[in-house]
């Protein structure tokens, strides 16, 4: 598809095969969203450290072979395979110490060994270590039987990464361990791109911003709380636009700004069935918008399109939707639009149910749950209280989403369920 389908998909959805805005599925959702989003391109320099959460821009090359000689992995003696005896004792004469960042400067001719530590050099003439708990020292020599392997214990130049390799692709998030690997290489600086920058605000008549006294028939706005929680830990940049009421001309004016300075505007409220049309109008005159409402439960209201240039996502206004929504929909087209072009899928894996759950096949549910390992060593799961989509205590509650796909129906307690785990490793 290009850009010229996105219109195809809202005025001429026959077009397209098994296409239903009253219930997409939602691998069907993610599949059409994807297909619409371009990457940024703008590309800056930073220092190593300051990469961490960030899209690689280029291929890094490996300037040199890592590590950069023959070392040791042991602490203990340096000598040449070819002088172990073929059976019984063998016995080495000790000629010199190498240590880590001092190498022994000579070489090592028949009968000699060199004392060496862990990441020491290893001497001209040595190509095996054999470990110090393995020998005994006397008058200047070591003895042992049951001498390693030649080659047992060292660690060759390259083996980690050789010369020219390509260490690490453009489009890679970069983690701890890529910091130290290019760090490794000597490399101060790395490319990535710009920080993807994300507009969000609340709509609703009823919401007071945390600090105001809370007026009969009003709910303090938390859903710009947890986006804020969720976008900085993706590592964009955040432009927090407030609260905007139920009116046309305020939507259309924050709509407008947000389009102008963000590359990606989410909101929350107003895309539910009494609201959408209202929504609607006003997005068709600003861009070009589907309203989809997805086989899952909960989220299922949820508009996706262009405004101006900046890509659209109306989430619903429930809490837990827009949770939920936030993590299977918006989280990857962020991390595609951030310059990765594949992002590793978020596994499922499975756990024993600890108790049951009603649920009507033909939709996919993700209900709040708890991961732990029993006494038995086995993993299970708590469907946390609550489920409704306004309590958001369950989403604090819980440490992963128990996903409940379109083909299943009810659950008993000690059932096996796929989960997914809210928290990523770092
Ligand atoms: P809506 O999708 O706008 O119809 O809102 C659905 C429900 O979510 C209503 O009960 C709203 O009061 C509530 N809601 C909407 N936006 C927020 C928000 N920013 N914070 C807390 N609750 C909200
Ligand atoms: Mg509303």
């Amino acid at each position: 598809m290009n850009e010229k389908s996105l219109s195809d998909l809202i005025n001429n959805p026959s077009c397209l095969d098994d296409y239903d805005p009253n219930s997409m599925a939602v691998v069907q959702a993610r599949k059409y969203i994807k297909e619409f989003l371009k990457p940024v391109t703008t590309r800056e320099s930073v220092p190593i450290r300051s990469s961490l959460g960030r899209v690689l821009a280029e291929d890094i090359h490996s300037p040199c072979n890592v590590p950069n000689h023959n070392n040791s992995a042991m602490d203990g003696y340096a000598f040449n395979a070819d002088d172990m005896a073929s059976s019984g004792e063998t016995s080495l004469k000790i000629i010199g110490t190498a240590f880590a960042g001092k190498a022994y400067e000579g070489s090592i001719k028949k009968g000699q060994c060199v004392r060496i530590m862990t990441g020491a050099v290893m001497p001209e003439g040595a190509d095996t270590v054999v470990v110090q708990e393995r020998v005994t020292v006397e008058g200047g020599s070591i003895r042992f039987t049951d001498g390693p392997k030649r080659g047992m214990n060292t660690r060759y130049a390259g083996e980690d990464l050789k010369q020219g390799q390509v260490v690490l692709p453009d489009g890679h998030l970069m983690r701890a361990a890529d910091l130290g690997l290019i760090a490794s290489l000597g490399v101060g600086e790395v490319k990535v791109y710009r920080k993807l920058r994300v507009a969000f605000f609340s709509t609703g008549d009823e919401l007071a911003s945390v600090g105001q006294q809370l007026q009969a028939g009003q709910v303090y706005d938390s859903n710009r709380y947890t986006l804020y929680g969720m976008l900085t830990r993706l590592g964009v940049e955040v432009i927090d636009m407030g609260v905007v009421r139920d009116e046309p001309e305020l939507l259309e004016q924050a709509l407008i700004e947000a389009s102008s300075c963000a590359d990606v505007i989410l909101t929350s409220g107003g895309v539910s069935v009494g609201e959408a049309d209202f929504m609607k109008q006003l997005l068709e005159k600003l861009g070009q918008v589907v309203f989809w409402k997805i086989a899952m439960k909960p989220g299922r209201p949820l508009a996706y399109g262009k405004v101006g240039d900046a890509h659209y996502f109306g989430l619903p206004g429930n809490p837990v939707s827009v949770m939920v929504t936030f993590y299977q929909f918006v989280r990857e087209a962020l991390l595609v639009l951030m310059g990765q072009p594949a992002p590793a899928p978020s596994p499922l894996l499975k756990a024993i149910c600890t108790g049951s759950i009603k649920k009507l096949p033909g939709r996919t549910e993700f209900q709040r749950g708890t991961l732990y390992l029993d006494q038995d060593g086995e993993w299970k799961v708590r469907p946390t209280g609550n489920q409704g989509s306004g309590i958001l205590r369950s989403m604090s509650e819980a440490n992963c989403f128990i996903v409940l796909d379109e083909t299943v129906g009810d659950i008993e307690a000690g059932m096996p369920v796929q989960v997914q785990i809210l928290e990523g490793l770092i």
